[in-house]
């Protein structure tokens, strides 16, 4: 059997892709910190190491001991309001912590990772929708720690022959459909969980960061993408790279747009409750539209989404929301 190490294993994009790594016959091995993850939400067929990215002897402990054939890294700090005030957090962390796991992942000669780029590297962008060779402007740090690490990728491949392959995810949502796992952050700053907080009650109301942007209806545009899309979408990745494919950049979206209104009111639709909402000032950071070209994903890694509407999407996580009202802590 391959044996994949996922970092951030643990987390809400990570515990998907482990999840669905185990269902298409991969042996997986888990790598988490647990400062924003779930113990709860990793699989039980796989192992699981506890400990931090930037901890080089770790890491190498857990290489020594498993036969990695690849890595897919999204052990990460990705939230974007939370760059804006503390930046050097996110340097430490996503930068610092991508340059020991290729550091470890060089010594022990493991040559091919697939990793969580964002589209918040392509910042305010000139024209939409946007594709992979479009200019890289980040508005944020977050976004900037992305661009970096990508920058990194490509040079540890031209010294190293590390091959990757960078995934740009725009906005992701959903769960697993038996709800099992899904998506639980503390605190909370995104828009499909927060919504539905609301629905459940546990909020009093939706606010909307900004009704000013050049827009339809002036609040801000997103793509949105299933969690169980964008796993299979990893596995696809990975199997490329296995395969003797070499390094590139692919963007993972619907190329459809939702305006936050729009997100509101099919919320509305799905839950059938009321999602009281009011309109806020403009969040710092915030590009005004974001929609992903995704054709090259299509194309060359055969990557079709099964779940490309936003009221499957919302549908999951409102499954997921009401199993698990209080996240994975009871
Ligand atoms: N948003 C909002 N109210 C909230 C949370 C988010 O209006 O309580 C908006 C946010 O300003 C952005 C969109 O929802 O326009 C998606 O934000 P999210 O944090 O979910 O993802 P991001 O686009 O930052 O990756």
């Amino acid at each position: 059997m391959t044996t994949i190490l996922v970092t951030g294993g643990a987390g809400y994009i990570g515990s998907h892709t482990v999840d669905r790594l185990i269902h298409h016959g991969f042996d997986v091995v888990v790598v988490d910190n647990l400062m924003t993850g779930h113990r709860q939400a990793i699989n039980s067929k796989a192992r699981f190491y506890q400990g931090d990215i930037r901890d080089q002897d770790f890491l190498n402990q857990v290489f020594d001991r498993e036969s990695i054939a690849g890595v897919i890294h999204f052990a990460s700090v990705s939230i974007v309001p939370e760059s804006m005030k503390n930046p050097l957090k996110y340097f430490d962390d996503n930068v610092k912590g991508t340059i020991t796991l290729l550091e470890v992942m060089h010594k022990h000669h493991v040559k091919r990772i697939v990793f969580s780029s964002s589209a918040a590297t392509y910042g305010e962008p000139k024209r939409i929708p946007i594709k992979e060779t479009d200019p890289q402007i980040p508005t944020n740090p977050y976004g900037e720690t992305k661009l970096m690490m990508e920058k990194i990728m490509q040079w540890s491949d031209q010294a190293y022959g590390i091959h990757f392959i960078a995934l740009r995810y725009f906005n992701v949502g959903g769960a697993k459909l038996d709800g099992s796992i899904g998506e639980d952050h503390s605190p909370e700053t995104h828009l499909i969980p927060i919504i539905l907080q609301v629905a459940l009650g546990k909020r009093s109301k939706l606010q909307i960061f900004g009704d000013d942007y050049p827009t339809k209806d002036g609040t801000n545009v997103r793509d949105y993408v299933h969690v169980l899309d964008l796993a299979d979408a990893h596995i696809l990745a990975m199997k490329r790279l296995l395969n003797g494919g070499h390094s590139d950049f692919f963007n993972l979206g619907s190329s459809t747009g939702f305006s936050n209104l729009q997100m509101l009111k099919a919320a509305r639709d799905v839950t059938g409750k009321p999602i009281p909402a009011e309109m806020a000032p403009r969040r710092p950071g915030d590009p005004s539209t974001l929609i992903a070209d995704s054709t090259k994903a299509r194309k060359v890694l055969g990557w079709s989404p099964k779940y490309d509407d936003v009221h499957k999407i919302i549908g999951s996580a409102w499954r997921w929301a009401r199993k698990h009202p209080n996240g994975y802590d009871k």
